[in-house]
């Protein structure tokens, strides 16, 4: 019997994390990556380009050649011109391209999306094989590739959508120094309220259109608000989700628990970070937010404000 004539194995569960930057998203990745069975690879759509092109940093430090993990999976993926992912994927993953996508039915006839969906399905199988992991964690956050990753043959999609008040959101990338998700020694430009709220719900929408796609079982909706109220509580939430209910908790009480080192690429740069970590939101937006910045985020973001639960007043 060869290879090919073996039943086919499980899919490998891909919990994709949907949402904007700077909504906590890449912590709460990190903390889902240390229960058993799961892998927390950072933001995949990145792998090709930028990062295997530049042989970036993974998360423990070692150039993506030299990772443990990544060097494993790229010698499984030698034969996939580097060139040539990368176009493809430029071509396919845009958010001008997400009805087209959420439409698409493997019929050939988007030659680079069915290459790019044949690499991509690979490499999470390759994720899967090399970390033994039942459930790869996915920080890619952008709609479109989330409906590209709907389309993997051997995988099933199942995603968390984040959020974040709008009002805090707006903050962070007003205020808030950030490295570049590359590691590199370059700052990520600043946004006013005004174009950090349209892009929130222009986000908010695009992922509201991929929801839709998915069945009930394989969704749901996570508030960052709500994970650091009760982060243990909300991450056994989501591990049941992925039907992993019973994995083994890194926690040891109910908001503090021990990251150890992770393997995540692209990203914010506080994946960098290890040892005891205590989740608590320090919500200083509440109290340094200027009355003109929370009113243009209140009033841009009004349509989705009662349906996340956001209060129309923030106490200002
Ligand atoms: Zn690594």
């Amino acid at each position: 019997m060869s290879p090919n004539d073996q039943p086919s194995a499980s899919p490998v569960k891909v919990l994709y994390v949907l949402g904007r930057g700077r909504s906590g998203s890449t912590i709460f990745a990190n903390v889902i990556g240390e229960h058993e069975g799961f892998f927390s690879a950072g933001e995949i759509r990145y792998l090709w380009d930028p990062v295997a092109r530049n042989d970036a940093a993974c998360a423990c430090g070692l150039p993506m050649s030299s990772c443990p993990v990544w060097s494993k999976v790229l010698v499984r993926l030698k034969d996939v011109p580097l060139d040539d992912a990368g176009r493809w994927q430029r071509e396919v993953v845009t958010e001008r391209n997400l009805r087209k996508l959420l439409r698409y039915k493997h019929d050939g006839s988007w030659p680079s999306l069915e290459n790019f969906t044949a690499v991509m399905a690979r490499v999470y199988a390759a994720l899967a094989e090399v970390t033994g992991a039942s459930v790869i964690v996915d920080l890619s956050k952008r709609p479109s590739y989330a409906a590209v990753v709907r389309l993997l043959e051997g995988c099933a999609l199942y995603c968390a959508q984040m959020t974040r008040d709008p009002r805090a959101s707006a903050y962070s990338w007003g205020h808030s120094r950030h490295g570049s998700v590359f590691g590199e020694d370059k700052e990520v430009p600043r946004r006013n309220a005004l174009d950090a709220t349209v892009r929130w719900d222009v986000l908010t929408m695009e992922a509201e259109m991929v929801l839709r796609r998915l069945p009930e079982a394989r969704k749901m909706r996570l508030r960052y608000e709500d994970f650091v109220a009760a982060p243990r509580a909300t991450a056994d939430r989501v591990t049941a989700l992925v039907g992993e209910g019973g994995a083994s908790s890194p926690f040891v009480d109910e908001r503090t628990l021990n990251l150890g080192p992770n393997h995540t690429i692209a990203g914010n740069p506080s994946r960098f970070s290890s040892g005891e970590l205590v989740i608590q939101d320090r919500g200083e937006w509440r109290t340094s937010q200027s009355k003109m910045e929370r009113r243009i985020a209140t009033l841009v973001a009004l349509p989705y404000l009662r349906r996340y639960g956001y209060p129309l007043r923030t106490g200002d």
